[in-house]
């Protein structure tokens, strides 16, 4: 086991303990935390990992946790990722109560300590283009240079800053920027920019301003205005945590927080950046930011994945300080296993092949009864329908059979789940050739699928009867990617071009129909499915969360 998950097996990381040091060291008076999404696309399971963990200290140590957006650039932000981050955070569990923020509801406290900066002599109007601002600012291992601007009067600053705000300069005409050292060894505190012309309309504060905070600017002295306790956020920001301090250092802010990093999510065969899945639907290459195949948690969603499994599969990774990448299967491991555990079982032919029983009486059928869940006796039976013609899965048949083959193939006898041994007696072809029915008889003796004289069989298989099996739509997923480690700056070459199945001539039984639109089951032999929103009263769709382990297949082929 690695250390990671030792650590989350104790149900504690490093950040959870220095809280819980602060805490007793009575440093705070409570806990508050933020999850600060930036607007600008869906949320995806990497963002929910960092949801669980300010939620989850919050709702651990008695603290609060605030959803704040970081809407401080409106020439990509919309009120539509808005809507769907409440919505995902929302489903995830994790509920923020009253405190709903946003960035720009401190623009004007912002500006206002930007003018103090100005006053203080740290911080003045660069006139660079953005290319000279890019050059000058040095390397890992060159200093960067003095902006020729850099010594201007506090008065001249203070006045091309107002009129920055007045909406006087064209965009990236200048930047307001903060003085501290082109030399330093980090490259974030080579003069960062603080402010930058936008012309734009913002989803809050519409046309009212015309420059806009960094993200550096705008997210500590948010977090002081909000008296965050514990700043949490990846690694990649770990650099920019003496800019943090540099900022709250300096400015009469009301609390001092503190930042702490952790390691991001990064997941086998799945991209978790926002530029590649605004990528992936704006090129069409998914229906949407809800594509089931997307690993956004509208997508997983859709796709039908428990929020629940989702939080377990969290808490299972843990929260350590080094980057790694997690195996997309513990992921899929922990859909299984509440999956299994929570849906009802039900009986749907994905590819269907007509079998016709030639010693069932014409004219006539049955009820049989079939148990909703294996492991949970409460969830009790349904009753279903066996009749003279069925569908079986045309897989389940062979003609020509290899030898460990042990399912329907000419003058083989297999049962019928809950239903009846029987025996295929003839193959009907059509013109080109293709198997298009099946002439098998029954053994009226073998009711409920066991033979009173003892004989075996080696496979039991699905069925659905001809009669009430309705049509249904089946779409079936692979990862997007077919590439274990996708590359962000050439994704579309690792796209897997067999991601999505789609079966238009799937048939369900009843009980599937008349089910819940949101509830998850699981079709018996062939993985979990959820309702598609697509579903139209006349034809339904469905989605295939995941399939089932291989060991069912050992199970039915008897090999137990
Ligand atoms: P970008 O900033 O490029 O738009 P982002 O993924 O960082 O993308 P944010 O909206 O800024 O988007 O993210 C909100 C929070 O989620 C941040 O605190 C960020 O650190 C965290 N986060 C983002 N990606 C991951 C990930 N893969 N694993 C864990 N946390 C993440
Ligand atoms: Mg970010």
């Amino acid at each position: 086991m690695t250390a990671e998950l030792e650590q989350a097996d104790a149900g504690r990381d490093f950040i959870r303990d220095i809280v819980q040091a602060d805490l007793e060291a009575n440093k705070h008076a409570g806990v508050v935390t933020r999850f600060p999404p930036e607007p600008n696309g869906y949320l995806h399971i990497g963002h929910a990992k960092s949801i669980a963990l300010n939620f989850g200290i919050a709702q651990e140590f008695g603290g609060k946790c605030h959803l704040r957006f970081d809407d401080t650039n409106p020439a990509r932000e919309e009120q539509e990722y808005i809507d769907a981050i409440q919505r995902d955070v929302r489903w995830l569990g994790f509920d923020w109560g009253e405190n709903l923020f946003y960035a720009s509801d401190y623009f004007d406290q912002l500006f206002a300590w930007a003018e103090d900066l100005i006053r203080a002599g740290l911080a003045y109007v660069d006139d660079q283009s953005q290319d000279d601002i890019r050059l000058s600012r040095g390397t890992l291992t060159e200093p960067g240079k003095n902006s020729p601007f850099r010594d201007r009067g506090v008065e001249e600053n203070l006045d091309l800053f107002r009129r920055m705000k007045a909406g006087e300069f064209p965009n990236g005409a200048r930047v307001l920027r903060a003085r501290i050292d082109m030399a330093s060894g980090n490259i974030n505190l080579r003069d960062p920019v603080l402010y930058r012309i936008i012309h734009a309309e913002h989803p809050r504060t519409g046309k009212a301003w015309s420059i806009y905070p960094s993200y550096d600017y705008a997210h500590g002295q948010s977090d002081a205005i909000e008296g965050i306790t514990h700043s949490i956020c990846t690694l990649e920001f770990e650099d920019h945590r003496p800019l943090y301090d540099w900022l709250l250092d300096r400015l009469p802010v009301p609390s001092h927080p503190r930042q702490y990093e952790f390691a991001r999510l990064n997941l086998t065969y799945t991209l978790l950046s926002k530029r590649v899945l605004t990528e992936l639907v704006r090129g069409g290459h998914v229906s949407g930011w809800d594509d089931p195949r997307m690993p956004t948690i509208a997508g997983v969603r859709r796709r039908g994945v428990p929020a629940e499994a989702l939080r377990e599969f969290i808490r299972r990774i843990g929260v350590a300080k080094s980057n790694s990448v997690v195996d997309l299967g513990m992921l899929e491991f922990c859909i299984r296993e509440v999956l299994n555990r929570t849906t009802p079982r039900r009986l749907a032919v994905l590819r269907p092949l007509k079998v016709v029983i030639e010693n069932y009486p014409e004219g006539e059928s049955e009820e049989l009864e079939a148990i909703n869940h294996p492991d949970d006796p409460s969830a009790g039976t349904r009753p279903i329908r066996f009749g003279r013609e069925i569908y079986i899965e045309r897989d389940d048949f062979m003609e020509d059979p290899p030898k460990k083959f042990f399912r329907l193939s000419p003058g083989k006898e297999v049962r019928l789940r809950y239903a009846y041994f029987i025996t295929c007696r003839e193959v009907v072809k059509n013109a080109s050739g293709d198997v298009v029915e099946l002439r098998c008889t029954y053994d009226p003796a073998t009711r409920g699928g066991h033979a009173p004289d003892g004989r075996k069989v080696k496979a039991t298989m699905h069925w659905l009867s001809a009669e009430t099996a309705q049509p249904a739509e089946i779409r079936l997923y692979e990862q997007l990617f077919s590439n274990p480690s996708p590359t962000a700056a050439n994704f579309a070459a690792d796209l897997n071009p067999n991601s999505l199945e789609v079966l238009r001539d799937a048939r369900i039984e009843p009980a599937i129909a008349a089910g819940s639109d949101a509830a998850p089951m699981q079709f018996e032999r062939q993985g979990y499915f959820v309702r598609d929103p697509d579903s139209t009263p006349e034809r339904l769709v469905f989605n295939r969360t995941i399939g089932l382990r291989d060991t069912f297949a050992k199970e039915v082929t008897g090999k137990k």
